[in-house]
């Protein structure tokens, strides 16, 4: 047996040994060779510390290339990578490495001293990763494990063996952690390199962080199988995004790197003359950010559909229609359906209701739940997704939210998605979340929080004014509230549970 996803990935590929995989903001050239040696680099150190296949390797650490090949490294060893949020505090880590029961837990350097202790606790080993400054070595303890060279390590892994365990990002609940074997993110990686058609050629901006599946996955995943190569930032930084441009051909991003370059005017069709393609996920990209961007540069981003659970699951087409507002097909060997959640029946076309799907690509369960995976991953393989949506004539998926975030107000279900697109076409509004509160009388009540544009004042009858002829009563806000900003986490998925949370008592409840 051989190493599923790391033959995948083609690690250890000798004839592309001085190909460039990535180049690095202090001007390091990293090539294949370096991947294969430093991968394998960490592979021995684990195995060296007694991480064992099927061990948990958790990894709370800044971005970093080393940090990248730590993952190869545990793939290598066998071990399963479990990447946590950067945000998370020590409390929270707790929390994930007493249910994951890790063998190893790799830190930073700042947070050794506060994590010491939960690592005790559970009889994990610690060591500290830091971000390499251009001159010096003390980059944590880590380093000090790895040997100067190491026979090849690779540790044989079949393609239902775990690879990874990622916890889901927890917008509407208690984060699980989904299992995800060696052949889900091989086959979904294989998949997008055709469907997206990468190649050799590419260089491909890589601003996402690599805690997530989008970073760590998607876009690193790709590049590895693809050959290609990476422009790397430690994070989204619109400067350094714009410098890189005219030397890059794609980029993967959250709908906030779009609309936040799309507010410098040095971005032109001219400034993206390299680029082939823009890729654009893990929360909506509002259909206007979609035309603006074609405006000012040319190009109609592709937009897919993904989550921690499956990978990717739908994309607009390469060549066909990319179409706003819609996250386009399944993607090949996946299906997809929407059934009424309440009674189960398959809906057809243009009707509402949960997403489900089914394909190499969906995930082993989550960890230590064998109830919560029974209610939502079916013994013949479909995936309940929670995400409420529907199926065009054509084909198209779109998107209507989560469905915690459905709101029923007075016995009727409210999509928050069309009300906020309505608040949205409105002249002076940027963008709008749409949320349900305890009420007295319809026990939830609909309400808006609308961001308007900088300079404009909307007043809330205006609001509730123009929607009146738009939008039946009952979908229509109760209240609207004006802020400056929506509440996001980092892959720039608004937070609706804090705004639930922070406007419970509006209706004196
Ligand atoms: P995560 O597990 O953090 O990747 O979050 C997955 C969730 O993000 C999905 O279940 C969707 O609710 C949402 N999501 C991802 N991509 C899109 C998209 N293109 N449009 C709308 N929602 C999306």
């Amino acid at each position: 047996m051989t190493n599923h996803l790391a033959q995948a990935l083609r690690l250890m590929r000798a004839d592309r040994g001085d190909a460039l995989f990535a180049e690095l903001p202090d001007g390091r050239h990293v090539s294949f060779g370096d991947v294969d040696a430093l991968s394998n680099r960490f592979a021995a150190a684990l195995v060296g510390m007694g991480v064992k296949p099927g061990d948990r390797v958790a990894v709370q650490v800044d971005k970093s290339i080393e940090a990248l090949m730590l993952y190869l490294g545990a793939i290598r060893a066998g071990a399963v990578f479990l990447p946590l949020n950067t945000a998370y505090t020590p409390n929270e880590v707790a929390f994930f490495v007493g249910d994951a029961e890790p063998a190893l837990l790799v830190c930073r350097p700042a947070s050794a001293e506060a994590l010491a202790p939960v690592a005790a606790e559970t009889g994990a080993r610690l060591e500290t990763m830091g971000v390499r400054a251009a001159d010096s070595h003390d980059h944590g303890s880590i380093f000090e494990h790895l040997p100067d060279e190491a026979s090849p390590v690779m540790v044989p892994r079949g393609p239902e063996d775990l690879a990874a365990i990622l916890y889901t990002s927890g917008t509407t609940g208690r984060s699980k952690g989904a299992m995800l074997s060696h052949d889900n993110l091989a086959s979904n990686a294989l998949t997008l390199v055709d469907t997206w058609r990468f190649t050799a050629e590419d260089r491909l901006i890589h601003a996402l962080p690599i805690y997530h599946t989008h970073g760590l996955f998607v876009a690193s995943n790709v590049t590895l199988v693809a050959g290609g190569s990476l422009i790397w930032m430690p994070k989204f930084d619109a400067d350094a995004v714009i410098e890189a441009l005219p030397r890059a051909s794609a980029m993967m991003g959250v709908p906030t790197f779009y609309t936040r370059l799309l507010g410098d005017d040095r971005l032109t069709p001219d400034l993206c003359r390299a680029m082939r393609l823009f890729v654009a996920g893990s929360a909506p990209l509002l259909a206007e950010t979609h035309r603006q961007w074609q405006a000012a540069t040319g190009h109609a981003i592709l937009e897919r559909y993904g989550m921690t659970e499956a990978s990717m699951i739908t994309s607009n087409p390469y060549d066909g229609e990319r179409r706003a507002g819609t996250v386009g097909l399944p993607l090949p060997g996946v299906a997809l359906r929407v059934r009424n959640p309440e009674t189960g029946d398959l809906l057809g076309a243009g009707e509402i209701g949960m997403i489900e799907i089914r394909g190499p690509n969906v995930f082993q369960g989550y960890w230590k739940l064998p109830e919560k995976t029974a209610e939502e991953l079916s013994a013949d393989g479909w995936f309940v997704t929670g995400d409420l949506g529907t199926i065009g004539h054509d084909g198209y998926v779109q998107i209507v939210g989560r469905g915690k975030d459905l709101i029923i107000s007075g016995g009727f279900n409210v999509y928050p998605k069309e009300v906020e697109g309505e608040i949205d076409r409105l002249d002076g509004v940027i963008e709008s979340a749409v949320i349900g509160v305890p009420h007295p009388d319809f026990v939830e009540g609909v309400v808006a929080v609308v961001v308007p544009q900088h300079g404009a004042t909307r007043e809330e009858d205006e609001i509730k004014g123009a929607l009146a002829d738009r939008i039946a009563k009952f979908k229509q806000p109760k209240r609207v509230i004006f802020v400056d900003a929506l509440p996001r986490n980092t892959m720039g998925k608004v937070q609706k549970k804090a705004l639930r949370e922070a406007h419970a008592g509006l209706f004196g409840t």
